[in-house]
């Protein structure tokens, strides 16, 4: 249950995170490699899943280990609980196996009671520096522990303020602070009904159980739950945290003391140089929750050149050990360094990138390390839209803060978390603009498309938090005063309201009036080369989802091998198009509805030249027409007469028509390849499109190789009959066309309904290749309504009755079954069927991963994640 670390042993050397908690695992290996830890030791994770498991009761013999572990630190450092000449004080904070920060609670200077107070103060011979240590324990201890208002603790301490006629905390002489621990100690009473409790095991016991309380805390179950739903497993399956309790050593005993954060390289841009952040004379509360602005470590040389150069040693030794950038923090007592914690930094994708790529040259990892190393979601950081260099030249600077987290943010003023998640949830885009943010705003954090503060620094909770979700931020604008009452904020003597739109730069920290112009994101330098090194290493090959040449383009940019689903319905909806579409829909005759198809086919041939030119002989795989007719018919009273007015006939037809196609169910209606058997014109004109489209090109010597994909089969009947249709279509066209050349076309189908999935073997013997469109597949495995989970899914997540959302995250055991069985039993006919998929999940990592492991050929997603899924296909072949 308990490991200590120190000189005398180290006990978790060998013990994992999952046991000792991040935190704790990092401190027992500091310490094994000889940095300069303070000694302690750590509560396991597994401690707190059994106290919970216990209804909130620490296990048996717990306390005992606890005690034997005290008994060893007071023996290494010469020091004992409660000492009246040299008393031992801790901290005590919590560490989860995966970091959440500032989620949880921390208590420092454990052991100080009246009598150890007296005997700090004699060992530091310092009165002022022991009693401010206590008065910041009670407080501390009253707030975290006994959960008394922070208020009437403040309060308290106004009044000795007035009293000495001071302003600052710092300026109380050492007489005041000693009445305020007694006036603290009345407080405490009053708030809990207790007195402060002088015995510092019992202090210590229950600031354990504090520690594990907060891990239930709403702040801590909002972040897991909004960390999971980005899709971090790792965090969904945490037992608990872990609790360290360490020695205390001071960085506020004078201007010779001092404490930092900091990160071994810079977490934005993955620049190989310290970036971080310290304050003399302060304890290390002070600097991550953005009180004082601290001052960067580059100018810490000026203030302790052995201090400063020391770090930048441990620097490369703590690199050197973990083979990683790491998030350090650190404490300087009187001169002395001491190494509170380190872990895996957190950095946003670009700086992924480019710490992977430098790491390689500098020969710490390898190749396929980096590919390893870069999470493929974090990549959507390299996509992000920056602001177009014209636009930012001429944009309207209001001021400047810092960079501390890129992106290019656009969105109206929000003054709370609460505010920011209403607006978001209504469709605005909002930037949430508060002094500093707490863990009680991460919900409108995440709801906003960027953050903005106006003190803390660089690593101050608002600028960690964002780095990690990859949103903009923008931290510590001084010159923004913010009045949240009247939601407005002032800046250089300008007012800008609720109403107003701003626009963020993460990159430079610049907060820019109105909406300032975005582009898009292009692959280059180290980007591009750790996706030709993903490249070596996947054996998925990835494909894209387009339906214009545009989109067809950027894909081949961004390494797309092919389109894997081409939705045809997306071509019909330009006005000049959609007008023909309707009046094929409101003929009652077939010759009525093939004279309409008539005029479309021009529109579709030219779409199909245009992404035929742009694939450069990649295979394209075009979906025949899929969803329900009434799609395309307007169903307001004044569309619908304006129908009419355009087509020259009664709006009550149109009406008469949309009430017709009108379906209670429609995605299980009258979709997918029931058109093309009720309407096989439908399917003809499509055919001719993409026939005579193919022959224009192999005209032109550009090379097509379209692939006929057939939606929504159910039974082998469908696709034997519509098959046929297509066959024979293909053969009409190309002797209308007097074309006796080759040309390449398969026809395939999408296996989106389970019934086609169990009997894919019958299926299969129709098909060239499959496409699963998963999510069709799991909306009727489910039997969710993919249009409408919003009504419940969120609950189902947060009560963990799901743990993803499956449609973004493919469901393994149940809509993977079906896929898996797809797979075999179509390829026990056809050895070599091709086959991928093409819903929504080609381009999530851990749906990518399940691709490869079922033996998929390729999967298909939208522009913008083909590097995502080409890097995560290397992952899954690693
Ligand atoms: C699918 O169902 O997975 C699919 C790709 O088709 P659509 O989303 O167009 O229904
Ligand atoms: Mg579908």
């Amino acid at each position: 249950m308990v490991y200590y670390f120190g000189k005398t042993k180290t006990e978790g050397k060998k013990a994992t995170k999952a046991v000792l908690g991040g935190k704790g695992k990092n401190l027992a290996e500091m310490t094994s490699i000889g940095l300069p830890v303070p000694p302690g030791f750590t509560i396991t994770t597994e401690v707190c899943d059994a106290y919970y498991k216990a209804g909130k009761k620490l296990p048996n013999g717990l306390m005992d280990d606890v005690h034997k572990a005290v008994k060893l630190l007071e023996k290494e450092l010469k020091k004992s609980f409660g000492d009246d000449s040299n008393p031992l004080l801790v901290s005590v904070r919590s560490g989860a196996a995966v970091s959440m920060p500032g989620m949880m609670n921390t208590i420092l200077n454990l052991g100080l009671n009246d009598v150890a107070t007296e005997g700090l103060a004699k060992a530091t011979k310092n009165e002022r520096f022991a009693y401010d240590a206590y008065r910041r324990l009670i407080n501390m201890y009253g707030d975290v522990v006994m959960g008394i208002e922070h208020e009437a603790f403040e309060e308290a301490f106004t009044k000795i303020k007035k009293k000495y006629k001071v302003t600052e905390d710092t300026e109380v002489p050492a007489e005041g602070l000693k009445e305020l621990c007694d006036a603290y100690k009345a407080v405490y009473k009053k708030g809990c009904g207790e007195e402060f409790p002088q015995d510092p095991i019992t202090q210590l016991q229950l600031a354990i159980e504090a520690v594990f309380g907060s891990w239930n805390a709403d702040r801590a179950i909002s972040y897991r739950r909004i960390e999971a739903a980005k899709g971090n497993s790792e965090i969904a399956n945490l037992i608990g945290t872990a609790v360290n309790v360490q020695a205390m050593v001071y960085g506020n005993m004078g201007d010779d003391s001092g404490t930092g954060v900091g990160f071994t390289r810079d977490p934005n841009t993955g620049q190989n140089k310290f970036y971080g952040e310290f304050l003399v004379n302060a304890q290390g509360e002070d600097v991550v929750a953005g009180i004082r602005t601290p001052q960067p470590v580059s100018e810490m040389g000026k203030w302790d050149r052995k201090a400063h150069k020391e770090l930048m040693e441990i620097k490369k030794t703590l690199e050197d050990h973990y083979t990683d950038m790491q998030d350090i923090e650190f404490t300087i007592e009187k001169g002395k360094l001491f190494m509170l914690q380190t872990r895996t930094g957190k950095r946003n994708g670009i700086a992924a990138v480019k710490i992977a790529c430098d790491m390689v040259k500098e020969g710490l990892i390898d190749e396929k390390e980096a590919v390893r190393r870069v999470p493929a979601s974090d990549l959507t950081h390299c996509l992000l839209p920056s602001f177009k260099p014209t636009a930012r030249n001429a944009a309207d600077v209001l001021c400047r803060g810092l960079n501390a987290s890129p992106g290019a943010a656009v969105g109206k003023l929000a003054f709370t978390a609460e505010e920011a998640r209403r607006r978001y949830e209504a469709g605005e885009n909002v930037i949430l603009v508060r002094r500093e943010t707490s863990p009680e705003d991460v919900e409108g954090m995440s709801a906003a498309v960027g953050i903005l503060t106006s003190t803390g620094g660089a690593t101050s909770h608002a600028a960690v938090v964002a780095r990690g979700w990859g949103k903009c931020c923008v931290a510590g604008a001084g010159d923004i005063h913010i009045n949240e009452k009247a939601k407005k904020i002032t800046v250089n003597g300008r007012t800008l309201t609720d109403k107003d739109t701003i626009s963020l730069d993460g990159a430079t920290g610049e907060v820019m009036a109105g909406e300032v112009e975005t582009q898009e994101p292009k692959l280059a330098g180290d980007f591009a080369k750790l996706m030709t090194w993903a490249d070596k290493y996947r054996t998925l090959n990835i494909r894209t989802n387009a339906d214009s040449p545009a989109d067809s383009k950027r894909a081949r940019d961004f390494g797309a091998e092919g389109i894997g689903l081409c939705r045809t319905e997306h071509m019909f909806f330009e006005a000049d198009r959609i007008i023909h579409m309707r009046s094929m829909i409101l003929a009652d005759t077939e010759d009525d509805r093939r004279a309409a198809l008539k005029k479309l086919l021009p529109f579709q041939r030219k779409d199909f030249e245009g992404i035929f030119k742009a694939m450069k002989g990649l295979p394209v795989t075009i979906r025949l027409l899929d969803p329900p007719l009434h799609e395309f018919l307007p169903h307001d009273n004044s569309a619908q007469k304006e129908m009419a007015t355009e087509l020259g006939v009664k709006p009550a037809e149109i009406k008469k028509r949309a009430q017709a196609l009108h379906e209670s169910n429609p995605m299980l209606g009258h979709r997918g390849c029931r058109l093309s058997v009720t309407y096989p014109e439908i399917l003809e004109m499509q055919v001719q499109a993409i026939v005579e489209a193919a022959i224009n090109s192999a005209k032109k010597k550009i090379d097509a190789h379209p692939e006929i994909m057939i939606p929504l089969v159910g039974t082998s009947a469908e696709l034997r009959i519509l098959r046929e249709k297509v066959e024979e279509t293909i053969e009409a066209t190309k002797s209308a066309k007097k074309f006796d050349g080759k040309l390449d076309i398969k026809i395939g189908t999408m296996i989106e309904i389970p019934r086609a999935a169990l009997t894919a073997d019958e299926v299969a013997e129709y098909a060239d290749f499959f496409s699963f469109g998963t999510n069709d597949l799991t909306q009727m495995t489910f039997g969710y309504s993919r249009d409408d989970v919003g009504g419940f899914l969120p609950e189902y997540i947060e009560n963990k009755i799901l743990q993803i959302d499956p449609f973004q995250s493919i469901d393994q055991t149940g809509v993977g079954q079906l896929v898996s069985m797809g797979v075999e039993k179509g390829r026990s006919i056809k050895k070599n069927l091709k086959v991928g998929i093409c819903g929504e999940h080609g381009g999530d990592p851990q749906s990518v991963r399940f691709c490869h492991e079922v033996g998929l050929d390729y999967v298909s997603c939208s522009p913008f994640r083909v590097p995502i899924a080409r890097l995560a296909a290397a992952q899954a072949a690693l």
